[in-house]
């Protein structure tokens, strides 16, 4: 029987044909998630009365995730108050290029998983001035699968998906896409150079993340930023 108050993820080392084995994983995911959205709900909690708004950025690997978050830091930098909890496997590379802009960054480093979980939030969160934020962003670590079902605490979530990826993103990965807020194209800039088919991306975004706003950005050239920071600053005031 498993002692471990489902804190970790077994790797299952017998073939998941055997029905049983199958069902005891199964099991421990849940758990896991379970704990896991005890921590997010005592996070919205704080989050809520600290009064900022806190948005999980998600895509993946080299969609352009940190870039977007320097640009847009660098840019409302005197008129909103944000701040980044960064995570990757290794190295705080993107912590560095997201201290150029002046924001509190914290980085966590997972290691071997690869995903953020609440409790590594609750503890970011630690090394923040809560009170002197208006806004949280968590860049999630590069993944188009897992960081769908662990919830944060956020009260938003934006999905990145570069041109040069193609148009089938949301397609191929519909559990994150179905969750997402807002979604971003981002290097817009490179859409022609990457064939890219606007009509046909945006057509598969709608048709599975059918709430979401839709945006076209670059974070190089600007283009598209302000539809972007408009809604940053709606939702900050909206909370105020
Ligand atoms: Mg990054
Ligand atoms: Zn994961």
């Amino acid at each position: 029987m498993p002692t471990d108050g489902g804190a970790t993820m077994p790797t299952p080392d017998v073939s998941l044909r055997d029905g049983a084995t199958a069902h005891r994983v199964l099991h421990l995911h849940e758990r896991v998630l379970g704990k896991n959205e005890q921590q997010a709900a005592l996070n919205r909690k704080l989050f809520h009365k600290k009064g900022f708004r806190v948005i999980n950025v998600l895509s993946a690997p080299g969609s352009g995730k940190t870039a977007l978050l320097e640009r847009t830091l660098t840019d409302l930098r005197g008129e909103l108050r944000g701040a980044v909890i960064v995570g990757d496997l290794a190295t705080d590379n993107d912590a560095k290029r997201l201290q150029r802009s002046g924001a509190p960054i914290v980085q966590i480093t997972t290691g071997t998983v690869c995903h953020l979980e609440s409790a590594m939030i609750a503890r970011a969160c630690e090394q923040l001035d809560l009170d002197a934020i208006d806004l949280l962003f968590i860049e999630n670590v590069g993944n188009l699968v897992c960081p769908a079902s662990f919830d944060l605490g956020e009260g938003l979530r934006v999905v990145l998906a570069s041109v040069t990826e193609g148009e089938d993103k949301p397609l191929k990965y519909p559990t994150l896409f179905k969750t997402a807020d807002i979604v971003l194209l981002t290097k817009i800039e490179l859409a022609d150079v990457a064939g890219f088919e606007r009509a046909t991306a945006h057509r598969n975004v709608r048709e599975i993340a059918t709430r979401a706003e839709i945006l076209e950005v670059s974070a190089r050239t600007g283009q598209g930023l302000e539809a972007w920071y408009h809604l940053l600053r709606g939702m900050v005031h909206a909370h105020a």
